[in-house]
């Protein structure tokens, strides 16, 4: 973390605009970029006490799973994890809060970059509602997925100043994708838990495990750490049930569709002309396209590289039928698939909100295409363990998106979403691997459930 000053103390991910640093989400196009004024959520939080103390180290732009990617180089883990990853895209964010260098830091998560390194550094990692907290001053990656993020040592510390502070009720006329007032009001009288009230049992609260979440690359000891989890839900008062969400493989086939769609639209004016580090090898007598290609060749990294290549391709003519259009389709079943198994409608959606005391239960239940009724589901964050870093830089591509398998699915459907500390039922094997005991357990709920999600994670970590 670059740090600039002290007080109560805010880190913030490096592609989040804050006045008096700057802003370059780890990428060598934006070195020495400074945006001339603090993100909303910066000033939000320095109005409610907070001082900015530094800028974190990220993924470029975001890209990536274990903030190996940024151009200032890995992101480490605290001690004594230091050779394990420490998640990504927000690990530096996940970091300073593990090292207690900051009570709250700001992360981005359009596809699970704040939950993932909560999962891998031990803390807690939550995920907003999409439209919930504004994005203005926050660089885009991926425009319909972004969301700002809260890390802490605590769900409370996150409740506290969510709901506590009323955080969650500020729209933001500078952001097109704020939620405005009147629909922040009515989703939230649909709601309970924004009077800020913590909940000391789970009693009446039902749980879904989702079946296609024990996928064959989930982790033994996770898998029992899960199973532990929901035991203790139990014994803790909850119900818990198997749920069926049939798309989950195919959102994270849809994801990386659409994110580097969007990334590659949103990358495109880093040309060294409207915006981004021009390179100054460029023979000034060059042609445009000569300046706009070595810019662009020598600012960007390999991934973000890949992913501009990749959403390219995807929009191009040839190719958006079968794959944007396809994507966007998939990315319906998803959002269906959560209305489905959740009690509550999300409000955001065309249909009408069922109105459960006109109907007959049975024809509710039928609407819902389903029996089975939950209130949050509850599945592991990642596959696995904290991997060493050594195994992360030789994976493939697509063996380090897979980790996304579990975070994805919310980020399409706009779901809140947070990672808890999960402690592993069976210990690891002695040696580097039990250093890195512990993953993350993931609690998702329905739209704008966002006061309830944080009630009942703070009990359940
Ligand atoms: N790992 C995912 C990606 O690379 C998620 C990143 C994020 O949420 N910013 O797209």
């Amino acid at each position: 973390m670059r740090c600039n000053s002290t007080g109560a103390r805010l880190a913030v991910k490096d592609n989040i605009a804050s006045l008096g640093s700057l802003t370059t989400c780890d990428s060598n196009i934006l070195a020495g970029t400074a945006i001339p004024f603090d993100a909303t959520i910066v000033s939000q939080l320095r109005s409610r006490g907070f001082s900015v103390v530094g800028k974190t180290g990220m993924d470029e732009f975001g890209m990536g799973t274990h903030s190996t990617t940024g151009a200032r180089g890995i992101v480490r883990n605290a001690e004594p994890l230091q050779d394990f990853s420490a998640g990504g895209s927000s690990g530096g964010s996940a970091v300073s809060v593990s090292k207690g260098e900051a009570e709250i830091a700001l992360g981005t998560d359009t596809g699970g970059s704040v939950r993932m390194p909560a999962a891998y550094t031990g803390t807690v990692g939550f995920k907003p509602s999409y439209g919930m907290l504004s994005r203005f001053g926050v660089v885009p990656y991926a425009n319909s997925l972004d969301t700002v993020g809260l890390l802490a040592k605590t769900v409370t510390k996150i409740r506290d100043l969510l709901i506590g502070t009323k955080l969650f009720a500020e729209h933001d006329h500078n952001d097109p994708t704020s939620l405005p007032v009147s629909v922040r009001q009515r989703c939230t009288a649909q709601r309970t838990g924004y009077d800020g009230q913590a909940r000391s049992t789970l009693r009446g609260i039902t749980f879904g495990l989702p079946i296609e979440y024990n996928v064959e690359e989930l982790n033994s000891s996770v898998r029992d750490g899960w199973i532990r989890a929901a035991q203790i839900v139990e014994d803790m008062g909850g119900r818990v049930v198997p749920v069926s969400l049939p798309t989950t493989r195919m959102a994270l086939s849809a994801y990386y569709v659409i994110a580097p769609a969007e990334a590659a639209s949103n990358l495109a004016k880093y040309d060294g002309i409207r915006y981004g580090r021009r390179n100054t090898d460029t023979d000034t007598d060059a042609p445009d396209g000569v300046l706009y290609a070595k810019t662009r060749a020598s600012g960007f990294g390999k991934e973000v590289k890949r992913r501009i290549l990749l959403g390219s391709y995807s929009l191009s003519s040839e190719a958006v039928d079968n794959y944007f259009i396809q994507a966007q389709k998939v990315r319906q079943l998803v959002r269906r698939d959560f209305d489905r198994v959740f009690k509550l409608s999300n409000p955001l959606r065309d249909e009408q909100p069922f109105d459960l005391s006109d109907m007959d239960e049975s024809v509710v239940l039928e609407n819902k295409l389903g029996p089975t009724q939950v209130d949050f589901l509850l599945c592991p964050t990642a596959p696995t363990t904290p991997p060493l870093l050594e195994e992360v830089l030789h994976q493939t591509p697509l063996d380090s998106y897979m980790n996304d398998v579990f975070t994805v699915p919310a980020s399409l459907a706009g779901l809140p979403a947070i990672s808890v500390p999960m402690g592993l039922a069976s210990p690891a094997q002695d040696g580097e691997e039990s250093k890195a005991n512990f993953g993350g357990l993931q609690l998702i709920g329905q739209y704008w459930d966002d006061a309830r999600l944080l009630s009942v994670a703070e009990l359940v970590s």
